[in-house]
C-alpha cells in the first residue's frame, strides 16, 4: 500500500485515540461544576438537614472530584496513551461513577428529610448535571451511560417510592428523561465520531495530496536537469567540447546588441588550422581528431579575459568572440593563439614549418564605425582569415589593412610563410 494513504485501521485507532481525548478534555472542563453544585446545595440544605450525613456527602463529592481532575489533567498534560492502554479509561470510568453514585446515594440519603420544593430542586440539579454532561462525555457512551445511571436510577426509585400523585408524575418524567437522554445521546456519539473519522482522512488524502506534489516538483526538476543537459548538449561540441557554431550565434548576436548599446568595442577572431587536410592524410582521420582536440584547448587557454568566448565554427575553424576588445587588442589575443599553437609544436611533416600553425582573421565592431551584424563580422573575419591564408599562413591578418605581421614573441620562431 502507498505509504502517504492513511490505513482504515490507522484511522480507526486515531479515531478512538481523539474520543478518549475528547473525553478527557470535556472531563477538565466539567468536573469542577460537580464540587460547585454540591456546595450550592450544600448551602441551602444546611438549616434543613442534620449536618452530618450533609458533610459526609459533600466531602465525598469533592474528594472524588479531586481525584478525577488530578488524574485527568495527569494524563492530558504527559500525553500518556490514554486510547492505547485502557487502564486510563477504566480509572476515569470509575471516578465518573463514583461521581454518578455519591449523587444518587446523596439524593437517596438526603431527601427523605427535605420538602417537596428542595427535593424538586435536588432533581433539577441532577437533571442539569445529566445534560450537561451530555456534551462533555459525547465521545463515550458507555461512560455516560455510568455517569447518569448511578445518579439518576436511585433518584428516580426514591421518587417512585414516596408515593404521592406528584411523585408519581415526577417518576415518569425522569424515567422519559432518562430514555431521551439515552437515545439522542447515541446520536451525538455517532455524530461526533463520524467527524473525527472525516478529518483524519481528510488530513490523510491531504498528506496524500502533498506527497503527489513532492514527487511531481522533484519529477520537474529532473526534467528541468536533462532539459538543461539536452541544451547543453545541443550548443556543445561533440569533438572538442567547446560551444557549437549555433552557440556561437546566440551568443553574438546578444554581445553586439550589448556592445552597441554599452558604446564599446567588440571583436572576433576567426582560425583555421593550416594544410589541415594535408595533415589527415599524413597521420589519418582520428590522428586529425586528436590534433584538434589539442588545438581547442591551446585556444582556449589563450583566453585570459572570463567574458571571451570560444567556438567551434565548423571543420578545422574556430571563432573567438572578445567582448569589449577593439582590433589592437584582438590582434594581440590572436597572435598569442598563433604562438601557442606553434610553441606546443605538434608534428605535421605536411608543411614547411614541420608543426601545425594556425593563420587567424580579425573582424571588429567599433561604437564610432559602422554597424555591424553578426553576419557581417563574419564575412570580414573570413576576409580577414583569407588574407592571412594568401599572405603565408601562419599569421593574423586584418582585411582592409595591410597584412599584419606582428613582432614574434619570445620563443616563437614561426611566421615563416608555406
Ligand atoms: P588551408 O591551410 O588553406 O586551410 O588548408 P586546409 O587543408 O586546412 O583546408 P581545407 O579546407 O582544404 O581542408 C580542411 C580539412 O579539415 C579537410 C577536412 O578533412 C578536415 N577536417 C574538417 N573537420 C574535421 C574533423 O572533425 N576531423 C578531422 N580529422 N578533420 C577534419
Ligand atoms: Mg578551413
Ligand atoms: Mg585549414
Amino acid at each position: 500500500m502507498d505509504k502517504a494513504t492513511v490505513s482504515s485501521t490507522e484511522i480507526e485507532q486515531r479515531v478512538n485515540h481523539q474520543r478518549v481525548r475528547y473525553l478527557y478534555q470535556g472531563g477538565i472542563r466539567a468536573i469542577s461544576f460537580n464540587i460547585i453544585n454540591a456546595v450550592l446545595l450544600f448551602g441551602v440544605y444546611w438549616f434543613q438537614l442534620p449536618p452530618t450525613n450533609l458533610v459526609i456527602w459533600l466531602i465525598m463529592l469533592t474528594l472524588v472530584s479531586l481525584a478525577r481532575m488530578v488524574h485527568t489533567s495527569l494524563s492530558l498534560e504527559r500525553d500518556w496513551d490514554i486510547s492505547k492502554d485502557l487502564r486510563h479509561l477504566q480509572a476515569f470510568r470509575i471516578g465518573v461513577i463514583l461521581t454518578g453514585v455519591t449523587w444518587g446515594a446523596g439524593f437517596t440519603v438526603l431527601s427523605p428529610g427535605l420538602n417537596d420544593t428542595y427535593t424538586l430542586l435536588f432533581l433539577f440539579t441532577l437533571a442539569g448535571m445529566s445534560t450537561g454532561a451530555f456534551s462533555s462525555m459525547a465521545s463515550d457512551r458507555l461512560t455516560y451511560m455510568l455517569y447518569i445511571l448511578p445518579m439518576l436510577v436511585p433518584a428516580t426509585i426514591s421518587t417512585a417510592l414516596q408515593g404521592s400523585l406528584l411523585s408519581l408524575v415526577m417518576t415518569i418524567m425522569l424515567l422519559l428523561f432518562m430514555v431521551m437522554l439515552a437515545v439522542t445521546h447515541k446520536m451525538a456519539t455517532r455524530t461526533l465520531a463520524e467527524g473525527f473519522e472525516f478529518r483524519f482522512e481528510h488530513e490523510g488524502l491531504l498528506k496524500k495530496l502533498l506527497k503527489t506534489n513532492e514527487a511531481l516538483q522533484s519529477t520537474n526538476r529532473e526534467l528541468e536537469r536533462t532539459k538543461e543537459e539536452l541544451k547543453k548538449l545541443s550548443l556543445s561540441d561533440e569533438l572538442t567540447r567547446v560551444p557549437n557554431r549555433r552557440y556561437l550565434m546566440q551568443v553574438m548576436e546578444h554581445e553586439i546588441q550589448r556592445a552597441r548599446r554599452d558604446k564599446v568595442s567588440l571583436s572576433i577572431i576567426m582560425i583555421d588550422v593550416d594544410h589541415f587536410k594535408k595533415y589527415n592524410d599524413t597521420y589519418g582521420h582520428t590522428k586529425g581528431d586528436e590534433c584538434l582536440q589539442s588545438i581547442a584547448g591551446i585556444l582556449q587557454q589563450s583566453l585570459l579575459r572570463s567574458s571571451d568566448f570560444l567556438a567551434r565554427y565548423g571543420g578545422e575553424e574556430f571563432v573567438a568572440l572578445l567582448p569589449n576588445t577593439t582590433q589592437e587588442q584582438a590582434l594581440s589575443v590572436a597572435e598569442r593563439m598563433r604562438v601557442s599553437i606553434f610553441n606546443v609544436g605538434l608534428a605535421h611533416s605536411g608543411c614547411s614549418a614541420g608543426k601545425v600553425t594556425i593563420s587567424a582573421g580579425i573582424a571588429s565592431y567599433s561604437p564610432d564605425g559602422d554597424s555591424q551584424s553578426e553576419t557581417k563580422l563574419l564575412e570580414t573575419a573570413d576576409r580577414s582569415l583569407y588574407k592571412a591564408k594568401a599572405e603565408g599562413r601562419n599569421r593574423v591578418a586584418i582585411y582592409d589593412h595591410h597584412s599584419v605581421v606582428v613582432p614574434l614573441m619570445s620563443g616563437d620562431s614561426s611566421n615563416g610563410h608555406d
